[in-house]
């Protein structure tokens, strides 16, 4: 073999490896990417610069995206800093309190240091044998903290969206080979196919439609159950579509609980519902992105009771688990459901592994190459206990609670519903009620423009609403109570002025 050229041995220095010069280049790279981060949060007074995306665009068409030589990794860490740091909300800051997204715990950054300097894929034992045995032993708890018996599985996944499409193409699956003796695996959609139907919530999570359509049965497949008063689907409103459905000659195949829909943080009444699926023959998957962590807590864990029966569950790291994006799982009851998506590849995961006892994940999974993620959860939860998550949701749900007692005693703001989870909808009601939806929407652009906070908006029929997703255990009733004021100042202001127009 010829020798290495200068610049090529330069290349292989920045490898991470047990030189002398790796460690100390990767020792010298983490610390200015560590201080890069530390400079960020010290400017961070406010949850967003406020820039917009023109200007944003802006500052970054100045910079190549692949300069021909190499430049120092110090300088380009710095530049980050200040163009995109800078411009990134800050999930951390008391008022960013928009979406389902978490501040994470400083342990699973830690565990990232880990996760990609060891770089294991889960996809085959002989890519990951320590870190494989470690997901499934998490696995395992996780299938337990749900009251699932010793017959149950899972698998980490991306996120809910991926968890969902697992669940309802087993549901469909299973169907299809119990009712037809069809595989989808090898025959591809049977003719019969846009007879299948999915029955959700009205408010449950646009993925549910979304794998519907992805997996060959068209959104026309979901169809959405009316809820009630507090946006828990309903059980008599189920049993009716249901009854439709057979009427019409069509195929209900599944059904789906939503445990902490995105909106109003409402959660399902699981154990009639598992009923309902049970009578019908229906797989009944559980969406419990969001609200799965309230498994965690002896005061909130009662209001998933029968989630023990879903056939399948949805469980979401990366909200109420506060783990830095991406982590979810999937849940299986019956382990066995897993085959309708075992793939055996000869390089990978040949079959005489299975006789041989070599666990190799891929076969229950939908991703091939895939991250260690479950460490991150794992070191999270050696680090707090089950007791210092339980009192991280019990404190977020109690700041939902009383910050729906603050708006419910403000006469110029309408409280949507009485939180269970950490979700609070509300809106403010200006005196002429017929400019409402743009002083709502103008509240909400200006606090972002400001820098002041970031809310989000939903719709409600005709009416726009503004939420706050309180998941960050470090904002306090103070916070919210100066954040009120001004959101009452400014459509107060936008009333007298009338500025909304100028926007719309
Ligand atoms: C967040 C969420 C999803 C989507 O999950 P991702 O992790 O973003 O893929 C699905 N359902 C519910 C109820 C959610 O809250």
């Amino acid at each position: 073999m010829g020798q290495l050229t200068q610049t090529s041995q330069q290349n292989v220095n920045g490898f991470l490896s047990n030189s002398g010069d790796s460690i100390a280049a990767y020792q010298d790279a983490i610390a200015t990417a560590q201080q890069v981060v530390i400079d960020y949060l010290a400017q961070q007074t406010r949850p967003y610069s406020g820039a917009n995306p023109d200007e944003l665009t802006q500052i970054l068409a100045t910079r190549e995206i692949c300069p021909e030589g190499n430049q120092q990794l110090k300088e380009i860490l710095n530049y980050i800093g200040e163009t995109i740091l800078n411009n990134s909300v800050v999930v951390s800051h008391p008022t960013c309190i928009a979406h389902l997204h978490c501040p994470p715990l400083i342990p699973a950054l830690a565990a990232e240091v880990l996760i990609s300097a060891s770089n294991q894929s889960m996809d085959s034992w002989d890519q990951s044998p320590a870190a494989t045995l470690l997901e499934q032993q998490v696995i395992n708890w996780l299938c337990q903290l749900f009251g699932y018996e010793q017959t149950s599985d899972g698998i980490f996944t991306s996120g809910g969206t991926q968890s969902n499409f697992m669940g309802l193409l087993l549901a469909r699956d299973r169907y299809l080979r119990d009712r037809f003796n069809w595989s989808v695996q090898q025959q591809g959609l049977p003719p019969d196919a846009s007879r299948l139907r999915i029955l959700s919530s009205a408010v449950s999570h646009f993925t549910i439609r979304q794998a519907a359509a992805l997996l060959g049965l068209g959104e026309q497949a979901v169809i959405p159950v009316e809820t009630d008063s507090n946006y828990r689907l309903c059980p008599h409103a189920l049993t009716h579509e249901l009854a439709q459905l057979y009427q019409q000659n069509l195929l209900p195949i599944a059904l789906v609980g939503t445990v902490g829909t995105t909106d109003f943080g409402s959660i399902d009444p699981l154990a009639e519902l598992a009923a309902i699926a049970q009578n019908n023959g229906l797989w009944f998957h559980v969406d419990a992105a969001y609200g799965g962590a309230l498994m965690m807590s002896d005061r909130h864990q009662h209001k998933l009771t029968g989630i023990e029966c879903a056939d399948s569950i949805a469980v979401d790291f990366h909200k109420l688990f506060y783990q830095p994006i991406s982590c979810g799982a999937f849940l299986l009851k019956d382990r066995s459901q897993f085959n309708a998506i075992a793939l055996h590849a000869d390089y990978l995961n040949p079959q005489t592994n299975v006789e041989a006892g070599i666990p190799d994940l891929v076969t229950k999974s939908i991703q091939t190459s895939r991250r260690f993620d479950a460490l991150k959860l794992f070191v999270s939860l050696q680090t707090l206990g089950r007791q210092g998550f339980a009192d991280l949701i019990d404190t977020t749900i109690d700041l939902a609670v009383q910050t729906a007692q603050l708006i419910d005693g403000e006469s110029n703001l309408k409280l949507v519903n009485y939180p269970t989870l950490n979700a609070v909808v509300f809106r403010y009601c200006p005196q002429q009620s017929c400019h409402s939806n743009s002083i709502n929407r103008q509240i909400r652009t200006t606090l972002m423009e400001n820098g002041e906070a970031v809310l989000a908006q939903t719709q409600i029929g005709q009416q726009t609403y503004l939420k706050f997703t309180l998941l960050n255990p470090q904002t306090t009733v103070d916070h919210i109570r100066q954040l009120l004021h001004r959101i009452q100042h400014l459509g107060h202001q936008l009333e007298l002025t009338g500025t909304w127009n100028m926007r719309e």
